[in-house]
């Protein structure tokens, strides 16, 4: 393939509404820097662009929940964010902001391009507004009670308690959150990208064109929403908080554009500050078909980078993504990694913990960076865990690779009068022609595999070498052969051939570690008293990196242990820090004891077959005056609501279960409790500890759903 002559690489741009896990960093930033550094050390034409992502409502409602304004969350996180991934060695050049004025032109002016030819169309729906705050209410700012759950804070968008996504329609009894009323309908005016326009295209951009050189689990994903329908998607909202629309814009007033439709321009407009800065020109990076756009994301981002974006960069007039290598989730202990449960491993915890130069240094930042491409989620979900974390620093960073180095220079001091020594052909012999050829292999392995986007495969390559180091070594004995000099003064050469390939191949490993693990390629650059520039990718598989006669630094330790406290301490604080939510079903009863349960009578299916069983919902309940046992309750069957009196007051409040869903025994014949006439029964468990529970659907269903 004809190689391309720049290239364009972005990241996901992460929410500055709080701190990133590990999680982001191993989904997108990692893998892309990598990437990057290798294509640096090949000298290409290359622009790493990313930043903040400061728009949609998550800013705005993070900024409530710290009592603070939107512009003071992301000037709070934006600057913390940028630190962390400094920090771990995430080379951006340039980390950028989608509150700048840059980026908002940027977006309107997209808008206006598409707008004007006709590529987006306008219309017109009901949607809550808030009469007394003067504003239409994005899904996040109703409230209500959850269909699903009965819990009384599910938002417009979702439940938080059980995790169903809803629409404001759904919720029970909504409210505002600006100022506590219910809502009203009001009609609004929209703008649509409509992508059901562009099945085609997509279908052979990607199902044909890209089935084989994109990972399977993309192209899969690509596949089921392109074959589930597309559908025109909002590209405006009510909210004042975002890239407001042009003023020229009939009825635009009062509307930002939605944020995934401003983000991902966040790359183009990172991308403009980027070649202001250095005197560059843009353009060619967006516009130029030898141009190699690759966007680096985690799965969630799928259908964003893949399928919307292409589609407006196609309307547009740029290029389209060659490869959007999009990794699956990380898990972390055993569990998904959550915000909202705390159940997570922030980039400043790790950074604060380990990477402070007095708990370890940047040496350890590599460490984290070794363990999360080691266990890189390309394929499918992977989990970390402190013990592997462990286990990958201390029996193959510490045991192979720094071992290695540490005995290359060690005995080169001991054995060499601490210069590289010099290689006698005449008295090589296989095995430093097999540790030869494998240092060439092991080059053109690892660049075939970053090519294709294979990281954790490639620092295998890596690591392999040092261990085919460390075995050539313990082969070739030369601290044996030192001792019977005296006899057999040839044996020098032999030393001198172990430890002039051993010295070559440890240049090497800096070379080939450099993309993963910038930190220690920089320590054995310093250890070997060589400048960074032997880094570049053309060197590598070379053995004339060290001259003859060359006076190398005393060995220094390239990583520390991790000794079993330390692992057992973060694992302690993980579990101190999570917050676990309390389901709002009742805990699980107490089991009953068997003589507790005793079975009626069998009967035939016909007799069964008489009951006539549906589901309804509570929509009023009120206690029956002198009896301390009833409720009376307005049921919604559907096709009618019926009265039902039910002795259950000792277990509930009338107020909690109100639109609960219940099953309810429609076709018994009525009866009068204390002179008001129940139309049916509810049906209840009734746990070992005497409490009663409801029986409803998993997920809510319609009234006047019949139970079988
Ligand atoms: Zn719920």
């Amino acid at each position: 393939m004809k190689q391309p002559k720049r290239y364009l690489i972005t990241a996901a741009l992460p929410y500055a509404n709080g701190l990133k896990h590990i999680g982001h960093l191993a989904g997108a930033y990692l893998p892309a820097d990598i990437y990057v550094r290798y294509l640096r050390a090949q000298k290409r034409d290359v622009v790493f662009v990313c930043g903040s992502d400061e728009h949609g409502t998550a800013i705005p409602i993070q900024a409530t929940k710290e009592g603070t304004t939107a512009q003071a969350i992301i000037d709070k996180y934006h600057p913390i964010i940028a630190q962390n991934f400094n920090d771990l060695g995430i080379s951006f050049d340039i980390y950028h902001r989608t509150s700048a004025p840059l980026h908002h032109e940027t977006a309107r002016e997209f808008f206006q391009t598409l707008n004007n030819k006709g590529d987006l169309i306008t219309k017109e729906s009901e949607q809550y507004y808030d009469e007394q705050a003067g504003s239409f209410l994005a899904d996040r700012y109703i409230k209500g009670t959850c269909p699903n759950c009965s819990y009384p804070g599910a938002y417009g968008d979702q439940c938080e308690n059980c995790g169903k996504s809803l629409s404001p329609d759904e919720l029970i009894n909504p409210v505002s959150t600006l100022s506590g009323n219910p809502p009203v309908k009001k009609i609004t005016k929209h703008w649509y990208l409509p992508l059901d326009r562009h099945e085609a295209f997509l279908r052979k951009w990607i199902l044909e064109e890209h089935a084989e050189d994109w990972r399977p689990t993309v192209v899969g994903q690509c596949k089921s929403w392109i074959d589930g329908g597309l559908l025109p998607r909002a590209v405006t909202r009510d909210l004042d908080w975002g890239v407001t629309l042009p003023d020229d814009v009939d009825g635009g007033k009062g509307k930002v554009l939605y944020v995934w439709f401003d983000a991902p321009i966040g790359y183009i407009s990172a991308t403009k500050q980027w070649a202001l800065d250095n005197g560059k020109d843009w353009k060619p990076y967006w516009e130029n078909k030898d141009t190699k756009l690759v966007h680096f994301i985690g799965k969630d981002n799928i259908v964003f980078h893949c399928i919307i974006f292409p589609v407006m960069l196609q309307l547009h007039g740029n290029i389209l993504p060659e490869n959007v290598p999009a990794n699956e989730f990380m898990n972390l202990e055993g569990d998904k990694m959550s915000t909202s449960r705390n159940w997570k491993l922030e980039m400043e915890d790790y950074i604060n913990d380990f990477v402070k130069p007095e708990n370890g240094g940047s040496q350890m930042a590599d460490v984290l960076r070794y363990y999360l491409t080691l266990i890189a989620p390309e394929s499918k979900d992977s989990e970390f865990t402190w013990k592997g974390f462990q286990d990958a620093n201390n029996s193959e960073l510490v045991s192979i690779f720094g071992n290695f180095v540490n005995r290359a220079l060690v005995l080169m001091h001991k054995l060499c009068k601490g210069k590289v020594p010099p290689l006698h052909t005449a008295a090589m012999n296989e095995l430093d022609q097999e540790a030869i050829d494998n240092i060439k292999a092991t080059k053109e392995k690892v660049e075939k595999l970053l090519e294709e986007y294979k990281f954790r495969d490639a620092l295998f390559e890596v690591i392999n070498l040092a261990r085919i180091g460390n075995q050539y070594m313990q082969k070739k004995e030369p601290w044996i052969i030192a001792k019977t000099l005296d006899t057999n003064p040839e044996g020098q050469q032999l030393i001198d051939n172990c430890l002039h390939i051993c010295l070559q191949l440890t240049a090497n490993l800096a070379i080939l570690i450099n993309p993963f693990l910038p930190f220690t390629a920089g320590k054995i650059c310093y250890l070997l008293k060589v400048v960074e520039k032997i880094l570049d990718w053309e060197n590598a598989g070379s053995m004339k990196l060290l001259s003859v006669g060359y006076t190398l630094r005393a060995p220094e330790l390239l990583f520390r242990k991790i000794e079993d406290e330390e692992i057992a301490r973060q694992v302690e604080k993980l579990k101190a820090a999570a917050i676990h939510k309390e389901p709002v079903a009742a805990p699980a009863a107490p089991v009953a004891t068997p003589e507790a349960i005793a079975v009626k009578p069998e009967i035939v299916f016909d007799d069964f077959a008489k009951i006539d069983l549906k589901v309804g919902t509570i929509v009023a309940a009120e206690k029956v005056e002198k009896a301390d046992k009833l409720l009376k309750l307005q049921v919604d069957l559907g096709f009618e609501t019926r009265t039902i009196v039910s002795g259950i007051a000792l277990h509930f409040k009338p107020e909690e279960i109100v639109g609960k869903q219940v099953t309810v025994v429609v076709n018994l014949a009525p009866r009068k409790m204390r002179g008001i006439e129940s139309n049916g029964m509810i049906l209840m468990a009734e746990d070992a500890a005497g409490k009663l529970h409801f029986i409803h659907p998993e997920t809510a269903i319609n009234n006047g759903s019949g139970v079988s």
